[in-house]
């Protein structure tokens, strides 16, 4: 699909993704990359600009929303104030006119599903953001769907209820078994939801991909320094140390950069250096250890370690790879090399 707007903005550009059945599929990347319009337009709540959408090999292009047999969970809950839990969840089928017994059939089990059961006949008002999230969901469950939409349905949750909610959507998918599309800009949720990852960038798809493939192969320097927490380091080939080529078993060419993750870095003697550079900062967390560093080419890098280094701030660290963990790309494409 394609979506261009009046003002020439083209906020998905040549997007082609198959989805297979009971897949968890991740749209992600950063703000305005076009992941809400590409949603979107798989819901049929935005016209394409060219492209067709078939769901289950039947082409729902111009099929109403309604009638495409999706259910969409929104980041802002988008619940009914004045009406209850249990009124919330059965709204959308009490207006497709179902049997009221199916009805509370399906909303006392979505309650039982989301742990719900004792809030049915609360106000919206009176709920949590972690609970107003899963009365949308259970709204969704109810329509039994063939296909689940995400729209971003963690960010107005606080950190803790973020990870906990989280596992409740992986949970549910296990359980319901519904092929799940799901966008969002955090790359922790993309690596720990997807069955597979799609990565955007101002509305072009980077790479396609499991988590682990994007992760350990990414196919381009976006995507490699977009997944991964801290991102990957880049460095020139100046910047590393003299027999850096010789360590990584490889000629390192002025053409390409070189990435090594900060989680694989590890502190060596001068000897085995592949990166040197002064201490500038050490961010404790106890379970590990983010050293900052500048080389004196002045490239700023961080190396994530079991312990916080001996040195002193000022004082020089040496850090070695093991060959295989690194990665290069070619300066001018941004390609893999
Ligand atoms: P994301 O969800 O990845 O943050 P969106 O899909 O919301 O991105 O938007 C993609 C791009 O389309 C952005 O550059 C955004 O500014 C632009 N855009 C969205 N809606 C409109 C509109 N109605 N008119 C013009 N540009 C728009």
């Amino acid at each position: 699909v394609n979506k261009g707007f009046p003002d020439g903005t083209q906020a998905v550009a040549k997007v082609s993704i198959e989805i297979k059945d009971q897949e968890f599929l991740v749209l992600v990347g950063p703000s305005g990359c076009g992941k809400s319009t590409t949603l979107r337009i798989i819901a049929g709540l935005e016209g394409s600009t060219g492209g067709v959408v078939r769901i289950g090999g039947r082409d729902v292009t111009n099929v109403a929303p309604k009638d495409r047999n999706i259910a969409m969970v929104f980041q802002n809950y988008a619940l009914y104030p004045h009406m209850s839990v249990y009124k919330n969840m059965a709204f959308g089928l009490k207006q497709a006119k179902t049997d009221p017994k199916e009805i509370d059939r399906r909303v006392q089990d979505a309650a039982k599903i989301l742990q719900l059961d004792s809030y049915l006949d609360r106000s919206p008002r009176n709920l949590s953001g972690g609970q107003r999230q899963r009365v949308a969901i259970g709204r969704a469950i109810v329509r039994d769907p063939e296909v689940f939409l995400f729209d971003e349905p963690l960010s107005n949750l606080d950190a803790a209820l973020r990870v906990q909610t989280r596992l409740e959507i992986a949970r549910l998918h296990e359980r319901l078994g519904n092929t799940m599309i799901y966008v969002t800009h955090d790359q922790v949720e993309a690596m720990t939801l997807a069955d597979k990852i799609v990565v955007l960038r101002d509305g072009r798809i980077e790479q396609v991909g499991s988590p682990i493939t994007l992760y350990d192969t990414p196919a381009n320097a976006f995507v490699a320094q977009f997944i991964g927490s801290p991102k990957m380091n880049f460095f020139s080939a100046g910047d590393l140390s003299n027999n850096a080529g010789q360590l990584l078993g490889r000629e390192l060419v002025a053409g390409q950069d070189v990435g090594l993750r900060p989680e694989h870095l590890i502190p060596v003697d001068e000897a085995q250096s592949v990166v040197a550079g002064k201490l500038e900062l050490v961010e404790n967390l106890g379970e590990y250890a983010l050293v900052h560093m500048v080389t004196t080419t002045g490239v700023e890098f961080i190396a994530k370690t079991e312990k916080p280094p001996q040195q002193a701030k000022g004082e020089i660290i040496h850090f070695a790879i093991k060959p295989e963990l690194a990665h290069y790309f070619d300066k001018e494409t941004g390609l893999r090399a």
